[in-house]
């Protein structure tokens, strides 16, 4: 049952996926441009995309929801960075700056929600303590929930950790749950509806069956 809660979500992001706007799909590219200018520089970070990008629609204002990735030398021993860190805040401002220029006259916000650092979590992975960790818990999350960006410099370590049966045991309770909080938001909710609203104004019509298929899915995760 649980179990069901997240097929049935990535059924459903799957499925709007497929109406990809022009201008979610230069986003996409706004930020890819942006990681491997930062990686020319000897920053290496990847992204995770939530929010309306993450269902393909999205129009010039839509702000960005997002989970930074990044290596930081500094804080191996921790999940996620502090908000002082120098890596953190520099790379946050480049990827800010880059895209703002690359996108303009388009302005939006980005929000960058969480963080993680992936020496943490290679270390992790290189000693065998993975369980019971949230950061890799989170990792996992956000990798299920999000649009990638950058994705070969983390997609190793997801891997890892879903051939370890003993985290994907621990995982999927947790995962059940943080998925409910996030979708039961009224802002997700909402947001729903205004994906809809916007497929329809652009003139496509939603295939037969994807609004029962969202009725129930919002009906039945309760
Ligand atoms: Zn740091």
């Amino acid at each position: 049952m649980s179990k069901n809660i997240v097929e049935r979500y990535l059924v459903l992001k799957n499925k709007y996926r497929n109406y990809d706007t022009k201008y979610a799909l230069k986003r996409m590219q706004a930020f890819r441009l942006a990681t491997q200018e930062l990686s020319r520089k000897g920053y290496e970070v990847a992204l995770e995309l939530l929010g309306s990008i993450n269902f393909g629609i999205v129009d010039p204002t839509s702000d960005v929801d997002c989970i930074l990735l990044l290596e930081c030398d500094l804080h191996k021993d921790q999940g996620s960075c502090p908000h002082h860190c120098n890596n953190l805040t520099f790379v946050k401002a480049e990827i800010s700056k880059f895209v703002t220029k690359r996108l303009a006259p388009e302005s939006f916000n980005i929000d960058y929600l969480d963080s993680i650092n992936l020496k943490y979590v290679e270390e992790k992975i290189r000693t065998e303590t993975v369980l019971g960790d949230e950061t890799l818990y989170c990792l996992l999350f956000y990798r299920n929930i999000g649009r990638p960006v950058n994705r070969p410099l983390f997609i190793p370590f997801c891997d890892q950790l879903e051939e370890n049966h003993d985290f994907v045991k621990e995982i999927i309770p947790w995962a059940s749950e943080a998925l409910e909080g996030y979708l039961n938001t009224n802002q997700h909710r909402m947001s729903f509806n205004k994906y809809n609203e916007r497929i329809r104004a652009r003139g496509l019509s939603l295939p037969e069956g994807l609004q029962q298929e969202l009725q129930a899915y919002m009906e039945g995760e309760s």
